[in-house]
């Protein structure tokens, strides 16, 4: 508040006295300074004073505090003085924007000055005894734009004392609300109004939304708007200041909240925190907020149980982790290293919520390894999200009637006959089977049969159109799951009738072999014509063919059950004719050929199509005569093609013509999209089941059958002369060879006319006296066994060919590969039977082999691995040794027992290291006994360490070895 009482610079405009008198209200000991004005008893009073200058700074309006006495009227006994005689006084103003007034100016009437008011007086004295004060406020709103005002007051005829005039503007004071400090402020020019303060932020805070206060006219502040808040880190203490967060307490958002505990696991050793920090090994997830806990990664999940296990699916559960770390948001995963790509996981196999997952389409009778990964919020920052596992094993169940060995029997233009091998537990019975077969690739719906045996025929086939065709039984178990696709293309029989493959159970067999029996009569007479022909071809006469395509007219099957024999194309004198006789010619225009697969012995070997307008295409294989060739050359490659040609099995590479007619010379074969299957096996080591590997010895086993009932004898049966097709069925193929024998021993090996002999598939009757039969060929096939379940292994290893010869020839065969079945290492041993007419026929290899796929529990019993393998005549294979009494009773030695005992010999290890020497020392003289016993200590030797080392330079002893 400011004001002024008679400071300096009041001016008289006339009338006005300045006075000292006793004002007892006001001062009572010192008497005070007065203007005074009494006329009462003069006409047309007139009397101004004027105020000094007065600044009005930022105020909007000004309040005038006037305290005066005045005189009562009615005292006058005179009425022209009581008539003129007043009692209120004028108050007026004067806006200026300085001090510029003096006596004359401004000039003194009421149209110069504005006038403020009349002022009245309350209380009037009549006697100066009894003088009473006063109070009058005036409220004077100002211009704007003056930076001062005068007021000045006129008496017109009262008797007035002003005793005091105090001029003032009235403010707001400062103030802090909401964190925001208001200044003190003016109040506004009316009364009626107010003024609007904008606050500004007190320290460490900010706004939150624009801070008012309005000041009222009366100096008051009215309700506050809008605000700030305490920044990060500090608090706010009665909306007026913000204090720094104490330790341990933290504040991260601007807000006029308190600072907060720091959260569990959490801590700061610092004041005005804006969040806490994590304990050692405790974690905040991004999406953590920072009033959140600090957690860590879960334990692992556990207890895992199967739910539910089948043939292709399990349904995996576990029990939580036991410590969740502090979270609520845990999430599984599930790895699993054997599932392939085709493997589903429901609901997923990375970041679900259930406690269960369910694997499908998992292979059957197969063991899996999976990882259940317990994460949650914190997992992936901790990184320690790969630790927080259960591993958890599990093998799938058989599969309900697992359809296997899908093979045909019979076919035709238009139809199939088809047998297949269902493996299942003893106590499962099967029901029926569904057969679907649909063309390749063909959109249309699958045409789907039922049959209640293990054979169908489908008929009304599309000649020469590729069918799939899968097959799924059905046992007191439920389905089964549809058998993989299996390929198979009606086609014409090689002898126009339908195609016999190998007799068996099925009715179209039995029928079939009913009118082979009718049939006898004129297949003696077509024997007969046969005959005829090669005697006329011995004779050295042309044969009586006409035409390009010719059939071999002999129908498959004789009345014995043995099939037609195979004419070897070298008893022709011109092998042209053989050619025309055995293999239809094909038009080089029909042939397209697409890329080359690999190289043969007379040119490359190519991958085409074979397109006849009659007929669809059909994927081929063709084997070119590469230019430059000489007449012999092309005559021993069309040889082939003629011994091919007279050959039809399904497990037997087939002849689709040739082309000799233009150049180049090709020989077109059916394609087998595995090749062959030494490479094949290669390249799939491990990946194949037993069943499949002996489904495929099976094939194998069954063409051979065909070729030595056909009396032809292959000579070169190995992997590599096998192919393959997509279907995984094997076929005999490689005819090339000229089976005619040179000896010729100089590099160890035997040679031919054509090439090396291939020693580790021979038969040592066929090394040694070039006695090739069907017997030597059984030989080969248990080579080829080994090879098969060895997945391509080469057999007798980097031995030279003369250590195997001379390993073989004293009784070494090929031990069990690893993963072989007892069964099939014993079958491989039967056909290494040194005596060729105690091998097996090929006839009964197929039917061992069909038993051990019926009954796959027969393939369980893994044969024992061994590194060496004695037959006939051998001594007791050195594992059976366990003690120097057992060798020494083996060999008829035991005489000797205490001799080896007292010179501290107790152990096979030191046995195999004895010499003749050590012999003299252990008292062992005689000199046939010292021969035995080194004889059997060498052979224990080379049991060990291969033949190669001491075979070529011992002294066998009668009888022991062969
Ligand atoms: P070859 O001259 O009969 O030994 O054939 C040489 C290579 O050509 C073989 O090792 C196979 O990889 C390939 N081959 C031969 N015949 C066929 C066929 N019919 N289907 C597919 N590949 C074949």
């Amino acid at each position: 508040m400011c004001g002024a009482r008679w400071r300096d610079g009041w001016t008289k405009g006339g009338g006005w006295n300045e006075v000292s008198t006793y004002v007892t209200e006001i001062s009572p000991t010192e008497p005070l300074k007065v203007f005074t004005s009494c006329y009462v008893s003069s006409r047309d009073v007139n009397n101004w004073l004027r105020s000094p200058f007065i600044e009005v700074g930022e105020s909007k309006s000004l309040w005038v505090e006037m305290i005066f006495t005045m005189r009562k009227c009615v005292k006058h006994s005179d009425p022209s003085i009581l008539q003129q005689c007043r009692e209120t006084f004028d108050l007026y103003q004067f806006h200026a924007d300085k001090d510029f007034a003096n006596d004359d100016m401004p000039k003194w009437d009421d149209i110069t000055y504005s006038r403020v008011d009349k002022i009245p007086a309350e209380t009037l004295y009549e006697s100066t005894n009894d003088i009473l004060l006063n109070t009058e406020t005036r409220f004077v709103p100002l211009t704007p734009g003056y930076r001062g005002i005068y007021f000045a007051f006129q008496d017109t005829g009262a008797c007035v004392s002003l005793v005091s005039i105090k001029v003032y503007y009235k403010v707001c004071p400062n103030t802090t609300q909401n964190y925001a400090f208001f200044s003190e402020t003016p109040t506004g020019k009316d009364q009626a109004s107010s003024v609007e303060k904008v606050g500004t932020c007190v320290p460490n805070s900010s706004k939150y939304q624009r801070p008012t206060y309005r000041c009222m006219s009366d100096g008051s502040w009215d309700i506050p708007l809008g605000g700030c808040q305490c920044n990060q880190g500090f608090e706010g203490v009665d909306g007026e200041k913000c204090v720094p967060c104490r330790r341990n307490y933290y504040k991260w958002l601007a807000s006029d909240t308190k600072c907060h505990q720091c959260p569990n696991n959490s801590f700061t050793d610092e004041e005005q925190s804006v969040e806490c920090t994590c304990y050692d090994k405790y974690f905040r997830a991004s999406t953590d907020d920072k009033s959140k806990p600090c957690t860590r990664p879960p334990s692992p999940p556990h207890n895992v149980v199967i739910d539910r296990l089948t043939d292709s699916m399990v349904k995996l559960s576990w029990q939580p982790p036991q410590d969740n770390g502090g979270r609520t948001d845990i999430q599984y995963n599930i790895v699993c290293d054997e599932c392939g790509d085709d493997v589903l996981y429901s609901p997923r196999p990375k970041g679900f919520n259930s406690t269960s997952v369910e694997l499908s389409r998992l292979e059957s009778s197969t063991t899996y390894t999976v990882y259940i990964y317990a994460e949650n919020g914190v997992s992936a920052i901790s990184g320690r999200e790969k630790e927080s596992f259960v591993q958890y094993q599990f093998t799938t169940k058989r599969s309900i009637a697992q359809i296997d060995n899908i093979h045909v029997v019979e076919y035709g233009e238009t139809f199939v006959s088809l047998v297949w091998e269902v493996l299942k537990d003893a106590d499962e019975n099967v029901i029926q089977y569904k057969v679907m077969h649909n063309l390749k690739n063909s959109q249309k719906p699958p045409v789907t049969n039922t049959t209640y045996t293990e054979s169908i025929t489908l008929r009304q086939l599309l000649k020469n159109q590729e069918y799939e065709i899968r097959i799924k039984g059905m046992t007191d178990k439920g389905w089964g799951e549809y058998s993989k696709p299996f390929l198979v293309t009606p086609r014409t029989p090689y002898n126009g009738k339908q195609d016999k493959i190998e007799p068996g159970p099925s009715i179209v067999i039995i029928v079939g072999s009913i009118i082979a029996v009718i049939l006898c009569m004129a297949i003696a007479a077509i024997m007969i014509i046969i005959l005829l022909k090669r005697s006329r071809r011995s004779d050295g006469k042309n044969p009586d063919i006409d035409g390009p395509y010719h059939h071999v007219t002999v129908p498959l099957f004789q009345p014995s059950g043995t099939i037609k024999s195979y004419v070897d194309p070298h008893t022709y004198e011109d092998p042209n004719q053989a050619v025309r006789e055995f293999t239809r010619e094909i038009d080089a225009q029909h042939i397209i050929i697409e890329s080359v697969i690999g190289g043969g012995e007379f040119g490359d070997v190519c991958k085409g199509k074979l397109r006849v307008p009659t007929r669809p295409d059909m994927s081929v294989a063709i084997k070119t005569l590469k230019a430059g060739a000489t007449d012999k050359n092309r005559l021993d490659f069309l040889t082939e093609a003629s011994i091919m040609g007279q050959f039809d099995d399904p497990n037997v590479i087939f002849l689709e013509g040739v082309v000799t007619k233009t150049n180049p010379i090709m020989i077109v074969t059916e394609y087998m999209a595995n090749g062959s299957l030494d490479s094949f096996l290669r390249k799939n080591d491990g990946q194949l089941t037993v069943i499949q590997l002996v489904g495929m010895m099976r094939g194998i086993a069954s063409g051979m059958k065909y070729l030595s009932e056909m009396n032809y004898v292959h000579r070169d049966l190995a992997a590599r002369n096998i192919l393959c097709n997509e279907s995984l069925v094997c076929k005999v193929a490689d005819f090339g060879l000229s089976r005619e024998v040179n000896i010729d021993t100089t590099d160890g090996a035997y040679t031919t006319k054509g090439g090396k002999i291939p020693v580790r598939w021979t038969a040592p009757e066929a090394i040694a006296f070039r006695k090739f039969t069907s017997a030597s060929d059984v030989w080969s096939f248990g080579v080829v066994m080994w090879e098969v379940i060895s997945y391509g292994e080469r057999p007798y290893w980097n031995w030279s060919n003369q250590d195997v010869i001379k390993a073989v020839e004293k009784g070494y065969r090929l031990p069990p590969p690893m993963e072989c079945p007892e069964a099939i290492h014993q079958l491989m041993l039967d056909t290494w039977q040194k005596e060729r007419n105690n091998r097996p026929k090929f006839a009964q290899i197929v039917k061992s082999l069909d038993k051990l796929i019926r009954a796959p529990e027969l393939l369980r019993k893994m044969a024992k691995p061994r590194p060496h393998v004695f037959i006939e005549n051998s001594p007791s294979d050195i594992t059976n040794f366990v003690s120097v009494e057992d060798w020494l009773n083996a060999i008829k030695m035991e005489r000797y027992r205490d001799n080896f005992v007292s010179a501290g010999v107790t152990n096979m290890d030191q046995v195999m290291r004895i010499t003749v020497k050590d012999l003299d020392t252990l008292g062992i003289t005689l000199l046939g006994h010292q021969k035995k016993i080194m004889n059997s200590v060498q052979t224990l030797r080379a049991q060990l360490v291969g033949p190669q080392v001491h075979l070529p330079h011992m002294q066998m002893s009668e009888g022991f070895l062969v």
